[in-house]
């Protein structure tokens, strides 16, 4: 058709390694309730430095259990950002509580702490910060909130493995329960899954029992002493996670280095606002690499236009307020959050992983500047 290959949005990095852990647990005939579960969170917990984590089938199915573990219950308001993927907020409704938004940070992107503390009543039960795009949302000013009004804190960080706090220590290691992803896109994958990680052992043995039907672990199969849910991973599953935890470092390195090849590249380029640089010992994990278009600018247009020229781009991400359900459920409209429909009306994600090479990015940049016509 004339162009070079497409460049996708996102790319995996699997290999012999994946193929080979894979194998030993089809030839080991157990292929869930295995040993690979408690090596892939021992390996995963170590990693972000937290003393605990469960293995999950999502980053959805954690999120749930997360909530419910620092009790998030019917009637309870749950405070979150706008500007996320739809299950952060959702997942509040799995348990009857009430997303409640706030705006987010115009540099950051992520829930603004301020924002978030006026926005507490006396049903607000839990504050759920998003480390949006990977950059780590201020805990320290959470903490403070939370400890003013008595609230507990989830985190979500399916988008941020790698990514680490202002006092420089990974993110996942503060003790609220932290939740990753492993969806395909993310830093690590294990085609699906999630991760959960802990600073206490009595979260984590509730997590254990209800990912898995409301089990305890001594108890025969036939007795389930709570509700519980099947949000198990397979052993198949950690395989994948426990080759992937082999190849992060380098995974992380290469996102890091694509990063920095885009911000050489659009440095000059009027009108783009480009992801926020890292500050002090708050530090990204490279997920997404999200631009903002210039205000007036249809980014539909851009985004078929880019796709034309063999260039997969989307909008990233849509102000949860807005989608349809949220707006028929709770009556909310555009104005309340103004900072986050900005962003959401003008951020676009480029084609962003791993293995991509200097000159995939060059093509990427060059037919960005022919659409935008700069
Ligand atoms: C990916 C993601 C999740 C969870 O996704 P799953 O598909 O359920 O693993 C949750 N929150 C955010 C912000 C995400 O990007």
């Amino acid at each position: 058709m004339g162009y070079d290959a497409l460049i996708p949005l996102a790319q995996p990095v699997l290999g012999d390694l994946e193929a080979r852990l894979v194998g030993e647990v089809l030839q080991s005939g157990q292929l869930s309730l295995g040993p690979r579960v408690p090596d892939f969170e021992r390996l995963f917990a170590r990693r972000v430095g937290a003393p605990f984590a469960s293995a999950v089938s999502s980053g959805t199915a954690g999120l749930h259990l997360a909530l419910r573990a620092v009790g998030v219950s019917d009637g309870d308001e749950v405070i979150t950002s706008p500007l996320s993927f739809v299950a952060s907020a959702n997942v509040a409704l799995y348990e009857r509580a009430r997303p409640v938004f706030a705006d987010i940070d115009p540099i950051t992107l992520n829930l603004d702490p301020a924002a978030a503390e006026a926005a507490v009543t006396e049903r607000t039960r839990a504050v759920l910060p998003v480390h949006i795009f990977g950059f780590p949302a201020d805990m320290a000013s959470f903490e403070a909130v939370a400890a003013r009004h008595g609230l507990s804190i989830v985190e979500d960080a399916c988008e941020a493995l790698g990514a680490t706090y202002a006092d420089g220590k990974p993110v996942g290691g503060r003790g609220h329960p932290t939740v990753f992803g492993f969806y395909a896109n993310k830093q690590l994958t294990t085609g699906e899954g999630g991760m959960v990680t802990l600073g206490s052992g009595e979260m984590k043995t509730r997590i254990d029992s209800e990912r898995n039907q409301g089990r305890a672990p001594d108890m025969g199969w036939l007795d389930h002493d709570r509700l519980g849910f099947n949000y198990r991973l397979s052993d198949v599953a950690c395989a994948i996670g426990i080759a992937q935890m082999e190849r992060l470092e380098g995974m992380l390195a290469d996102r890091a280095r694509a990063a920095s090849l885009y911000r050489e590249a659009l440095e000059d380029f009027a009108g783009l606002e480009l992801p926020c640089g890292d500050r002090g010992g708050e530090k990204r994990g490279w997920f997404v690499f999200v631009v903002q278009l210039p205000r007036g600018v249809d980014r539909d247009g851009v985004v078929r236009q880019l796709l034309e020229r063999g260039i997969q781009s989307k909008p990233y991400l849509p102000a949860i307020h807005l989608m349809s359900f949220y707006r028929e459920r709770f009556g909310h409209r555009p104005g309340e959050f103004p900072i986050c429909e900005d962003v959401a009306e003008r951020s676009l994600a480029l084609p962003f992983f791993p293995g991509m090479s200097e000159s995939q990015v060059q093509r990427v940049v060059e037919q960005l500047r022919v659409v935008l016509g700069r």
